[in-house]
């Protein structure tokens, strides 16, 4: 999660206003000269701070709860890029326009704040607790679902805390602190009966302090005479860094006992929309088999009785079509995508879908579609988890006005995470493109169609094919194509163009060129252009994936 000014040269982090100053001097002191800096204060916002007629001045930038960003009385901009270029042209009001950066000198980079720090924080104990997740599934989680994570913790966070215990009564905080072992810095907060307010109790010294939590007219939380907050998870967090006014800092959580009680689905924006579930809480995050019950009766081979098979086609291929599906488990039944082969094919096509079902057999990752086994009846079928959102290139073509290219990155990379997790078990795709991406909903992509896809040996880097096939060669990476290599390095090339895909928002890559002009505009040095309004971060990156 990095800032949001992390890319501007004249952005130095958590520094003080007299190390600003310092810079500054040594800058030259120039009417209009500036930096920009963390502010210490207030989670997300900034010091804009400048020089006129040889004097220093600091104006706070404050972060708005909707997500923007104004100096005290000013004009709201959406970052602090675009508020710097608005006062570079307009004073408006401040001591001068901003005339000349004061760039950072190129050893130095901006210095990581405190918040930096409690803003990760926030989102692992977030995740970790609403989703009970340990290891490398937190870890993924974290990485993709920060910014809907920090979008919750914005307002109802709190209500997910193991140190949160609505409303109790003061006595009933000191029964519940007392309990048990009491070190300083044992704390809890609840809610005041009273006025809807909030208070926060706290063990020190074997005494139970209690402190009010006052709101200001905009809404902000803070303990008498200390730091404001938009937030009351920020306002502990905060607290577990430094006392601000307390007798103690907060230092371990006082559980409350029925906070499992209150997990909840996906919360409701302020404006009364539902978003869609973020992927830990759909069905398909966890594989069915992550119940002990249910993985009792995991085989390869399903049962024909247990299968439903709708007359509804999802899609269709060489092999035959794709059927939606119920598929009956012990315990529950789940909807499921049915490849089901086409009949008196010749034996051919038959080894290659078992050799697809033995690969998906050996993978379980929250961001690759799963197989729930195979089923040998009417004809051969592969049942996997059901994608009902369809193609990544039909989805974003057909939805191109709805879809911010923030949710455009946001599926990507997850599709990253997946691949990352292939790359792990020795596994290639060899199909990787936007039209095997599958979505499970807007914000949920999966990686699917391991037709093509190999096991590398223990050993091997590569997989070499002996001849060529119907290749996807606008997908490929020069060596398949000259040399028929295949590895994890190639993915990463097709990565790139489904990248290109899916910020086209599902266009044709190399627009009409067949495949062997393709491998000559390559070999030419020559790469596509960005898609339209594609960020720049985001073409950078996909040009890395093209590296020859
Ligand atoms: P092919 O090897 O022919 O490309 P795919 O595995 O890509 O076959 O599947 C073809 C189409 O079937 C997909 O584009 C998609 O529309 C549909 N499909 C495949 N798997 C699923 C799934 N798990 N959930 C929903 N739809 C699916
Ligand atoms: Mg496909």
């Amino acid at each position: 999660m990095p800032d949001a000014a992390a890319h501007l040269p004249f952005f130095y982090g958590s520094i003080s206003r007299s190390e600003a100053e310092e810079y500054l001097k040594l800058a030259g002191m120039s009417d209009g000269l500036f930096l920009l800096r963390q502010c210490l204060r207030n989670l997300g916002g900034y010091v804009l701070s400048m020089v006129f007629n040889l004097q220093f001045y600091h104006y706070p930038i404050e972060r708005q709860m909707n997500g923007t960003y104004a100096i005290a009385g000013g004009k709201p901009h959406c970052g602090p890029e675009e508020l710097c270029e608005f006062y570079s042209k307009d004073a408006d009001g401040l001591c001068c326009t901003l005339r000349k950066p004061c760039n950072r000198p190129s050893s130095i980079d901006p210095q990581p704040g405190v918040f930096d720090s409690m803003r990760e924080n926030m989102v692992r104990e977030y995740v970790r607790q609403t989703w009970k997740l340990e290891g490398d599934a937190l870890e993924q989680a974290i990485i993709s679902q920060a910014p809907q994570v920090e979008k919750l913790i914005a307002t109802t966070a709190h209500e997910r805390m193991a140190w949160y215990h609505s409303n109790i009564s003061r006595d009933e905080a000191e029964r519940r602190l007392y309990a048990g072992a009491q070190p300083d810095g044992k704390f809890l907060l609840r809610e005041r009966k009273e006025n809807g307010t909030y208070a926060l109790s706290l063990i020190y010294g074997k005494t139970v302090y209690h402190y009010r939590i006052d709101q200001d007219k905009a809404g902000k939380y803070s303990i008498p005479e200390g730091t404001k907050f938009d937030t009351l998870w920020q306002l502990v967090e905060y607290l577990k860094l430094k006392p601000d006014g307390l007798i103690y800092y907060l230092k371990e959580t006082c559980p409350n006992p029925s906070a499992r009680a209150q997990r909840r689905l996906a919360s409701l924006n302020a404006d009364g929309y539902t978003p869609e579930p973020i992927p830990m809480d759909t069905s398909v995050y966890e594989s069915p088999y992550s119940d002990p019950e249910e993985l009792k009766d995991k085989k390869l081979f399903l049962k024909r009785d247990h299968l439903m098979i709708d007359e509804v086609e999802l899609g269709s291929g060489n092999f035959g079509c794709v059927k939606k599906g119920v598929y009956k488990m012990r315990k529950k039944q789940i909807d499921v995508a049915i490849k089901v082969l086409k009949s008196n094919n010749e034996k051919g096509v038959k080894d290659e879908m078992m050799s697809e079902a033995h690969i998906m057999h050996q993978l379980d990752n929250p961001y690759i579609v799963r197989m729930i086994g195979v089923c040998e009846a009417e004809s051969l079928m592969l049942v996997m988890e059901m994608a009902s959102g369809g193609p990544l290139n039909k989805f974003l073509s057909s939805r191109k006005d709805e879809i911010p290219v923030s949710n455009v990155v946001e599926l990507m990379q997850q599709v990253a995470i997946g691949m990352k997790y292939l790359e792990d078990k020795n596994f290639v795709h060899r199909d990787l493109a936007a039209r095997n991406v599958l979505l499970v909903n807007q914000h949920y992509a999966k990686i699917s169609d391991f037709g093509l896809s190999k096991a590398l040996a223990a050993d091997d880097s590569y997989y070499k094919a002996r001849t060529a096939g119907k290749w996807p060669l606008k997908w490929y990476a020069p060596e398949c194509i000259l040399f028929h290599k295949f590895s994890s390095k190639s993915d990463v090339w097709s990565y790139g163009i489904t990248m290109w895909e899916a910020f086209t928002y599902g266009q044709k890559p190399y627009k009409k060129m067949k495949g062997p002009e393709v491998i000559s505009f390559i070999e030419q040095g020559k790469r596509m252009d960005s898609p339209p309004d594609c960020p720049p971060e985001m073409y950078k990156l996909m040009n890395q994936c093209w590296t020859y």
